[in-house]
Formats: C-alpha cells, sequence, structure tokens
C-alpha cells in the first residue's frame, strides 16, 4: 500500500451551516450545533446546526403548508420537472465545488465524488422527465360506471440518509418525491452535514416555492426520530443501518406512516474457474474496495470456485498491496480514510476477530498510517460461512473469500444470509449465469460487472436488505398514492 502523493485541489469554502426552513436559513429554536470532522485528520472542519423536534416541527409545519397551497399544489406537472432541469444544471455547473466538498466531508476520493456528482445529475434529469408522464388508468368496472385512477402525491415526506454517498442519496430521495409532487424534510447523516446544505442553496436558486423542500440536520436519535414521530409526516424514506430500520419501523407503527427503506447487504460475489481471469480480478477488487467498502453493496463475501482459488487470491492480494490510500482530494488517490473514527475502530475489531475465527489473513488488517481514518484493504481467506467476518456487515475494505465446488453448492450458501440487496456472478457458460440470477435472492444481479447502479434500474433489497425500490418507474410507486374514483353514468 503506497501513500498517494500529487498535487491535491484547494478545499472548498464552506458558507451554509444553518437549516433551511420554509427556503429561508435559520438558526435552531434551542440553538443546538456539532462539530463536523475531515476524516482524512481527524480535524473539525464546520459547526453546524442541529435541530430539536421543535424544528422538526417548524420544517413539517411548512411542507404541510407547501403541499396543500398555490404554488407546488397547483403547479402543471412538466413545470415540476422544469424545476428538476433546473436544479440538475446548477448542479451540474457546479460539479467540481460539490465533488471537493464531499471529499473534505466524507472522505471520497475526488474521482469517486465526481462520479457521485454526475450520478446526482442524471438522477435529477431521470425523474424531471417522469414529472408529466405519471398516469393513472381507466378501469373496466363492472356495471354503468366510469372508474379511472389519479396517482397523487403521499404527501409530507421525511427522508433519512446515510454518509457513504451523501449527494446521490439526496438525489435518489428528491427525484421521485420532487417529480410526484411531494414535499420534503430531510436529514442528512451527522458524519456528513455540508453538501446537502449547498443543495437547499441551489433549490432555492431554481425556483423551488417555499417549503417544498426542506433541510434538516442533526442527531438520528434526536432530529431523525422527532421526524418518524410526526404525525403530520406521511411516509419516511430511510437508507441506513438495518438496526435503525428497526426503530424507524416501530416508531412509524404509532402513526402508520409508509416506510421504505434501503438498508445493508453482505452481498455474494461469485466467481467461476470459466470467468475471465482478468476481469474477474479487477471486478471482485472494485466489488470491495470501492469507496474503501462504505458501500451497502459491496461484494463482501468472495465466492471463488476451488479450481482458481489459490490463484485468484493470490492476484487479488497483489493488487491490495499497491492500493494508493491517502488524501482524498489528491487525484492519484485510490482509497481515502474510513467516514469516521467509530467506523474505523467497527472495521479494525473485524479484522482482530476474522484472525481469532482462524481465518487466514492474506493482506491488511491493520490501520493505514497514524493520521485520519484510514484502513487497509484487508483480504481473509479460507473464511467459514459462520464466522462473524461471512455473516456481519463490515462496512469497510474487508474481504472474505470462500471457496466452492458446486454451483447448486455456491446458490445455496449465497442465499444463507438475512441480507438480500446485490449479488454477482463471473462466468462464461450463459446456463450458470442464469440459473444464478433466478435463484439467487437479491434485488440487483450483475453478470460479468459489479457496481454498475444507474438512475433507470429498480434498486433495492429483498429480505432484511430493504422494503420497497428506488431508481427508475418502481420508486414511483412509493412516492404516490392511488386513489380510484368512480362515476355513475346514465
Ligand atoms: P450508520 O450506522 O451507517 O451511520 P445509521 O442507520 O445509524 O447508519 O444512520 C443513517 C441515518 O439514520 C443517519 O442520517 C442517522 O442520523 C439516522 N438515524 C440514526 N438513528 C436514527 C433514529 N433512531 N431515528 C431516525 N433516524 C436515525
Amino acid at each position: 500500500m503506497a501513500q498517494a502523493t500529487m498535487k491535491r485541489p484547494a478545499p472548498p469554502a464552506i458558507r451554509q451551516t444553518k437549516l433551511l426552513i420554509n427556503n429561508q436559513w435559520v438558526d435552531p429554536v434551542e440553538g443546538g450545533s456539532f462539530d463536523t470532522y475531515n476524516p482524512a485528520t481527524g480535524q473539525v472542519i464546520a459547526k453546524v446546526a442541529a435541530a430539536s423536534a421543535k424544528d422538526v416541527d417548524k420544517a413539517v409545519q411548512a411542507a404541510r403548508k407547501a403541499l396543500e397551497s398555490s404554488p407546488w399544489k397547483t403547479m402543471d406537472a412538466a413545470d415540476r420537472g422544469r424545476l428538476l432541469y433546473k436544479l440538475a444544471d446548477l448542479v451540474e455547473k457546479e460539479a467540481d465545488e460539490l465533488a471537493r466538498m464531499e471529499s473534505l466531508n466524507a472522505g471520497k476520493t475526488i474521482n469517486d465524488s465526481l462520479a457521485d456528482m454526475q450520478g446526482v445529475v442524471n438522477t435529477l434529469r431521470y425523474y424531471a422527465g417522469w414529472a408529466d408522464k405519471i398516469e393513472g388508468r381507466t378501469v373496466p368496472v363492472r356495471g354503468n360506471f366510469l372508474s379511472y385512477t389519479l396517482r397523487q402525491p403521499v404527501g409530507v415526506v421525511g427522508q433519512i440518509i446515510p454518509w457513504n454517498f451523501p449527494l446521490l442519496m439526496l438525489a435518489w430521495k428528491w427525484g421521485p418525491a420532487l417529480a410526484c409532487g411531494n414535499t420534503v424534510v430531510l436529514k442528512p447523516a451527522e458524519q456528513t452535514p455540508l453538501t446537502a446544505l449547498r443543495l437547499g442553496e441551489l433549490a432555492i436558486e431554481a425556483g423551488f416555492p417555499p417549503g417544498v423542500v426542506n433541510i434538516l440536520n442533526g442527531m438520528g436519535e434526536t432530529t431523525g426520530a422527532a421526524l418518524v414521530a410526526h404525525p403530520d409526516v406521511d411516509k419516511i424514506a430511510f437508507t441506513g443501518h438495518v438496526d435503525t430500520a428497526k426503530i424507524i419501523q416501530k416508531a412509524a407503527a404509532d402513526t402508520l406512516k409508509r416506510v421504505t427503506f434501503e438498508l445493508g447487504g453482505k452481498s455474494p460475489n461469485v466467481i467461476f474457474a470459466d470467468a475471465d481471469m482478468e476481469q474477474a480480478v479487477a471486478g471482485a477488487f472494485h466489488a470491495i474496495y470501492f469507496h474503501g467498502g462504505q458501500c451497502c453493496t459491496a461484494g463482501s463475501r468472495l465466492f471463488v470456485e476451488d479450481k482458481i482459488h489459490q490463484e485468484f487470491v493470490e492476484r487479488l492480494a497483489e493488487r491490495a498491496k499497491e492500493r494508493k490510500i491517502g488524501d482524498p482530494l489528491d487525484p492519484q488517490t485510490e482509497q481515502g480514510p474510513q467516514v469516521s473514527k467509530e467506523q474505523m475502530d467497527k472495521i479494525l475489531h473485524y479484522c482482530d476477530l476474522g484472525q481469532k475465527e482462524g481465518a487466514t489473513l492474506m493482506t491488511g488488517g491493520h490501520r493505514f498510517g497514524d493520521k485520519g481514518f484510514f484502513v487497509e484493504p484487508t483480504i481473509f481467506d479460507n473464511v467459514k460461512d459462520d464466522m462473524a467476518i461471512a455473516k456481519d456487515e463490515i462496512f469497510g475494505p474487508v474481504v472474505s473469500v470462500l471457496p466452492f465446488k458446486k454451483v447448486e453448492e455456491v446458490i445455496d450458501r449465497a442465499n444463507r444470509t438475512y441480507y438480500g440487496l446485490a449479488a454477482a456472478v463471473w462466468t462464461r457458460d450463459i446456463d450458470k449465469a442464469h440459473l444464478f440470477a433466478r435463484e439467487v435472492k437479491a434485488g440487483t444481479v450483475w453478470v460479468n460487472c459489479y457496481h454498475v447502479v444507474d438512475a433507470t434500474t429498480p434498486f433495492g433489497g429483498f429480505k432484511m436488505s430493504g422494503q420497497g425500490r428506488e431508481n427508475g418507474e418502481a420508486a414511483l410507486e412509493h412516492y404516490t398514492e392511488i386513489k380510484t374514483v368512480t362515476i355513475k353514468l346514465k
């Protein structure tokens, strides 16, 4: 593992740290704040306003008012689309600066942040196009009646997002919600509050009316919980940890609000001996180490057919040792820091545990350097299915290699997890590929590729990896209520 060294672009200026309620930047009623960090150095970069339940109530009231009155309520659907196109244009224009801010606050490499910004633009444009294409149906009802359906907004939506793709998750939430005419109160993750605030400024500039988008930073247990509990919030869209989703689902039961969840994974990545070795090694590497493994779809269970197992693991380890780790703002850097000390400590705990459980540590297993929250790319070989490192989502650059012999065996083992977010298979045999794709219990299956996620394709989890789908047309279903209108005919 090498330290990256090229010249880095300057860090961006931090302009906004307040709460956005009703298109105004305000201080919290009770004056709360929290520090946000640069994970590459561990230093505080800004103090950010923290919303209490009182601020949540103000934001929800603003969102309710916007939902039920002009101009948002009566706006032509095509004009909602135009606002989303405008926001996409503003993000595109400012992509470099937004990417730098994302890298500064989230520790993403600048190249990954730039790719995220393209994803944000694509997502906003994709849903802008949907705004005037959300249609009901006429229904061939029995009797002398005309029945038709209307697709109407769910209402005020609380959106709670994580720190690993801060702006992309915002776009996945705002795009479909706004295309369908909802109003939103967004709570970014406490680790990464900054880029969402800039998007709030751009949303005002784009022309979204007051109250349509509101942004409240703060802690999950306070700001997030108040949003979930609020009786005037109609739906919660959440991306984060499975344990948090359980808390949210229980709390949402009191008001029976709708919930959609995009949660974690322990995704199986299956390499058959007939795969293109070079591509499969590169693919398995990308599957686990993209964004330092801080990805809900990370290919963290790497099943390798026993005939090629040894060579495959050796080639993977060679690459891991060459990975350039360092300053995320340096364009040469391939892996930045983990997002926080808490995450780094959790990953290092699993590195110890894997050794205690008897897995073979091929490379990595330690902190990288002594400043910031960096972890070496880590490979455990000869992992058994029942080891904690094969079962738990580590959310870091740690892969468990599990040798296998037969296709039926690997499908069965791949499915032995309570997660079901993503899976991949590498083979030149079309029958094996189709069999795996059909039988694996996962919301996304990749064949001879990995981490291909697009605004156009439904994304979400089977089993405990989620409820509902984001992206594609599928997301619209979760942001509209269907109303049946029946008219007696003469
Ligand atoms: P992670 O462990 O990856 O940080 P979390 O599920 O804790 O994932 O965080 C994802 C988002 O959920 C963050 O915005 C966080 O503040 C929020 N959150 C955490 N706990 C709660 C809670 N009890 N109620 C609502 N939101 C929460």
